[in-house]
């Protein structure tokens, strides 16, 4: 088995995108195959390097290293289509000389004239066959005018072009509806449709996952495989990814490139498990697996037919559990930036001021599913007011309200003030000896010191905050609750 990952390099690598590489990453590494990264740029007008870089190191970081193909090499290259070029041509020059295909003289003013005339007959539109048969004399003329040819390829009438395709089953097209199309442009330059049959082939590509939107396609790439003689890949084309409202994933729907993701800090373990539930479903109930797993229990014939919803709280979901196996240094480098770019943090941290940063990103991580969530949950950290949380204000209040309050801070703010240093453990001791004192329950100490310094009912470990704090700013908080 061998399957092929083939980017066109012209844009954010989105997500759609990745999840095809993963099914095809997947079912290789399930079979002991080969998978295959090459890079289809024959759109000169958009391809850029940005876009191919980014791509690969997308792959990378999602973990989908690739056994052949672009920067790695291997026996079938090169394997980027605008160094092909000469591979191509030769196959062209085969087709041209077999009468299988031919040069088309046609100008886009007349091919769009006898588009608008085969429309207006209410006919759908294809070419019709104005340069299939041309005489020397024709040619010699066309040439003269300066007319630069594309190639069309000769495509056989009264055919059936079928396949079997993995996900979808059995397709079939009528080869009367395709005409004769281009198979090189006037620059020179191969259509997609036949760089891919070319690539696929020689590159010895036996099965093809790719987005439902090639579908199709894939009736003028069989075509084209059969003008070759060569025998076409089996074909497994995945369905869209649907954003919540059901409609066509896009921008609308929030950040759709790996990048964005990974800007905002999510895990790539995260990604890769939520991309493979994105059309394929697992035999039981369980939804988390590592790459290992997946590459275990991934299967063509659970791949879904109908489209994938894309569920970012599933995604989130996913991200916090592979947050939670970070270490609290891991948490911190995948926060860093975020705290960074909402100045909480400073471009270099000093040991003093990393320690400090890796104890606020521990203390709220309970509450966070991705790095950018962490700037939210700390901002009271970062303010000198005392933001009360509206939702909850009548609980807030009835805490207020209790006999006990005042006397439940106060005593805290003396036990606070008598420390050497604060810590999560001398705060703990200190609440403890409070409750002792007063013989009030837990929760009518914890609540009244949570309350007087957060505003908020619920929310990290209060003996990390009051540390994360320090006696100086705790205490104000707790002498503006008194006063
Ligand atoms: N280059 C095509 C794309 O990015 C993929 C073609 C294919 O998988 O056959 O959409």
């Amino acid at each position: 088995m061998k399957v092929r990952f083939a980017p066109s390099p012209t844009g954010p690598f989105h997500i759609g995108g990745a999840r095809s590489a993963l099914f095809n990453f997947l079912l290789a590494k399930k079979e002991k195959g080969t998978f295959l990264v090459r890079i289809e740029d024959t759109d000169l007008a958009r391809s850029t390097k940005e876009s191919e870089e980014n791509i690969k190191a997308a792959l990378k970081w999602l973990g989908m290293n690739w056994d052949e193909g672009i920067d790695v090499g291997g026996d079938n290259g090169p394997y980027r289509q605008t160094e092909r070029l000469d591979i191509y041509k030769k196959y062209v020059d085969q087709l041209i000389k077999e009468g299988k295909a031919y040069y088309c003289y046609c100008t886009e003013e007349e091919l769009d004239k006898e588009r608008e005339a085969q429309m207006a007959r209410g006919e759908t539109p294809k070419y019709n066959g104005h340069c299939a048969h041309l005489t020397e004399e024709q040619i010699e003329q066309y040439k003269k005018e300066g007319r630069k040819p594309t190639v069309r390829l000769r495509v056989p009438l009264n055919q059936t072009v079928a396949f079997d395709d993995m996900v979808r089953g059995h397709i079939a097209f009528e080869s009367n509806g395709i005409g004769d199309f281009v198979i090189v442009k006037s620059d020179g330059i191969p259509v997609y449709n036949f760089a891919v049959v070319v690539d696929d082939h020689t590159m010895g590509i036996t099965h093809v996952i790719r987005a439902e939107e090639h579908v199709s396609n894939t009736p003028r790439q069989l075509v084209i495989f059969d003008a070759l003689g060569w025998q076409a890949p089996t074909y497994g084309h995945i369905s869209l990814i649907l954003g919540a409202d059901k409609k066509k994933m896009s921008k609308r729907h929030g950040a759709t490139s790996v990048d964005q993701y990974r800007q905002q800090g999510y895990l790539p373990e995260a990604l890769v498990n939520f991309l493979a539930l994105l059309g394929w479903s697992p035999e039981g109930e369980d939804e988390l697996f590592t790459m290992d797993q997946l590459i275990e229990q991934f299967s063509m014939d659970h791949v879904a037919k109908n489209p994938a919803v894309f569920d970012i709280d599933k995604l989130n979901w996913i991200n916090f559990h592979y947050m939670k196996k970070l270490s609290d240094e891991e948490l911190y480098e995948l926060c860093l930036p975020h705290l960074q770019a909402a100045g909480y943090a400073p471009q270099s941290p000093s040991a003093d001021e990393k320690a400090w940063l890796m104890m606020l990103c521990t203390c709220v991580r309970d509450h966070v599913s991705y790095g950018a969530q962490i700037v939210d949950q700390v901002k009271m950290f970062f303010t000198d007011s005392i933001e009360e949380d509206q939702e909850h204000a009548a609980d807030i209040q009835a805490v207020k309200d209790e006999d006990t309050y005042k006397t439940v801070v106060a005593a805290f703010k003396d036990k606070l003030q008598a420390m050497d240093q604060v810590t999560p453990g001398a705060v703990k001791a200190a609440i403890k000896s409070i409750m002792k004192e007063t013989k009030l329950k837990g929760k009518f100490v914890f609540m009244p010191i949570r309350v007087a310094i957060t505003g908020q009912m619920h929310g990290a470990d209060l003996n990390y905050i009051v540390t994360l704090f320090g006696k100086d700013k705790t205490a104000a908080r707790l002498e503006a609750a008194l006063a």
